[in-house]
């Protein structure tokens, strides 16, 4: 079943067309990922996804509704967002930001009830925050705020998630449990990568911006050639089938005489 359509997005900046003809879809459980070069486009169509910009024109679905119609509390409720800018302008304890989740399931003045809290702190402990629990959101390192924005998002229970590079600021281990873990939930999900070995090993498939454009999609075998990353990213590399994951494994080669 598909669950997101975009068809024929386009979003300009003042005098930039950031996203052009964008005709992108999400099938249900799958995960998809964004790739291209930096400013080639990939936050432009997410924000355009969740709000924080407004298409220019074309038309985005989610399960078959228009999603520029749905109430906020009914795309909360499917759509949980983690984007890049992670920083929180007041002061908050860890486990409020993760409670804030919990909103599009509740009424304006409820308080958080029993079955709330076990969410809030199970999504922690998830994440291996439980024992930040009562920090300061403010004082805690970049790597941490990111985690705990995840552990926001499952806190929402939705199944669809949008993330901007979710594992920006985050060390090998915390890259790898993160995908892991939006894996094993089993929501649908579009994601932003950077890192094209990550994107390799966790998405379904892949859509390849440049210069606002989608250039390429399928497979990650089939988009992560030498090639191509070569056409889109102006680097060499190698690319081979890694025999204990079966996917494309990238090794990045110096410009000089290999
Ligand atoms: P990516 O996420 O792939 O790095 P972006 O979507 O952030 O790319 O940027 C796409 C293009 O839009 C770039 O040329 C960028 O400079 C431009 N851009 C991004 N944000 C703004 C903004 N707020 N105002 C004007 N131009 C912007």
């Amino acid at each position: 079943m598909t669950r997101l359509v975009i068809d024929n997005l386009n979003f300009s900046y003042d005098d930039t067309d950031a996203a052009r003809n964008i005709c992108l879809s999400v099938d249900k459980g799958e995960f998809v990922g964004l790739i291209g070069p930096n400013g080639s486009g990939k936050s432009t169509v997410l924000k355009n996804l969740y709000r924080a910009l407004k298409p220019d024109s074309g038309k985005v679905s989610l399960d078959g509704d228009d999603l520029f119609f749905l109430s906020h509390k009914a795309a909360a409720l499917k759509l949980g967002v983690v984007g890049q800018e992670n920083d929180v302008p007041f002061d908050f304890l860890v486990e409020e930001i993760v409670a804030m989740g919990r909103s599009p399931h509740k009424k304006l003045f409820d308080i958080d009830n029993e079955h709330d809290k076990y969410i809030v702190h199970h999504a922690l402990e998830h994440l291996g925050m439980a024992n930040m629990a009562k920090r300061n959101y403010l004082h805690i390192s970049g790597g941490e705020k990111q985690r705990v924005l995840i552990a926001r998002v499952i806190a929402q229970e939705c199944d669809f998630l949008l993330l901007d590079e979710p594992t920006n600021h985050l060390d090998i281990s915390y890259q790898l449990q993160i995908f892991d873990f939006v894996k094993r939930l089993g929501v649908t999900a579009l994601s932003a990568i950077h890192d094209l070995n990550m994107a390799a090993l966790y998405c379904d498939r892949i859509f390849v911006l440049k210069a606002g454009e989608i250039v390429l999609q399928g497979k990650p075998e089939e988009v992560l050639t030498p090639e191509n990353i070569l056409n889109v990213y102006g680097v060499r590399c190698d690319t081979r089938i890694h025999p204990i994951t079966g996917k494309p494994a990238i090794t990045f080669l110096p410009s000089g005489k290999l």
